[in-house]
């Protein structure tokens, strides 16, 4: 199964696309996640995407295809692919390196969640340091305070997680990526899904409908 993740900074991208790669068996390509583990090395790409994440603006189109078709490579047997595409034309680009290949994503889930409710989110996430698991300061604490549950590393906020960015983001997602909704009804791909509740409950929705697909 090939699928794609995507929705407003805050969404949930990242939470939702751990548990379905873990529930599917497959693997879960992000692009902010690798983008991140790469801006720390003392390199001149790594200070341009660092310039361009903690500002909150999209790194260039044909550096995160090029890293994002590195990535797909490794990993033939399914994907769930987080963060990528984020406008039309890199997921134009997308279709056309699957179709060479002669394969084809299979479903587009579409978090939509309003914008009052990620800035709530967004201000008080924390992230860790080592794995990117994402905790919320209020309603999904670390059980120890500024520690990760799974490997006990430092939690940190993220730089574009500063509320003037988070509004930068948010304005970026309706300009850029929202008319993804648009290029993927094209062709009935696009499942859209409520993404202001439970996490839990917000699965059980996606995986109904997953669950669907492979009967199909
Ligand atoms: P995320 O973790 O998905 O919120 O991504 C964090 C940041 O990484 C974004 O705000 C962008 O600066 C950059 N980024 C991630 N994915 C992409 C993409 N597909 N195209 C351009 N920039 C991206």
């Amino acid at each position: 199964m090939k699928l794609i993740i995507f929705g407003p900074p805050g969404a949930g991208k990242g939470t939702q696309s751990e548990i379905i790669s873990k529930e599917y068996k497959l693997t879960q390509i992000s692009s902010g996640d690798i983008l991140r583990a790469k801006k720390n090395s003392d390199t001149q790409i790594a200070k341009l995407i660092k310039f361009y994440i903690d500002s909150g603006s999209f790194v260039p189109d044909d550096l995160i295809i090029s890293i994002m078709s590195d990535e797909m490579k490794q990993c033939d047997d399914g994907y769930i692919l987080d963060g990528f595409p984020r406008n039309t034309y890199q997921a134009k680009v997308l279709d056309e390196m699957l179709e060479v290949k002669g394969e084809k994503i299979d479903s587009v889930l579409c978090l939509r969640v309003p914008d009052e409710i990620i800035v709530a989110r967004l201000s008080a996430r924390r992230t860790c340091t080592v794995c990117s698991r994402v905790y919320h300061l209020e309603y999904n604490p670390p059980k120890k305070e500024n520690k990760c549950d799974y490997d006990g590393a430092e939690l940190y906020q993220r730089a574009d997680d500063k509320e003037e960015t988070i509004l930068e983001r948010i304005k970026i997602y309706h300009t850029e990526t929202q008319p993804l909704i648009d290029y993927y009804q094209e062709n009935n791909l696009n499942y859209c899904v409520d993404g202001s509740g439970d996490i839990n409950e917000i699965f059980t929705i996606i995986k109904r409908h997953l669950n669907s697909l492979a009967l199909e």
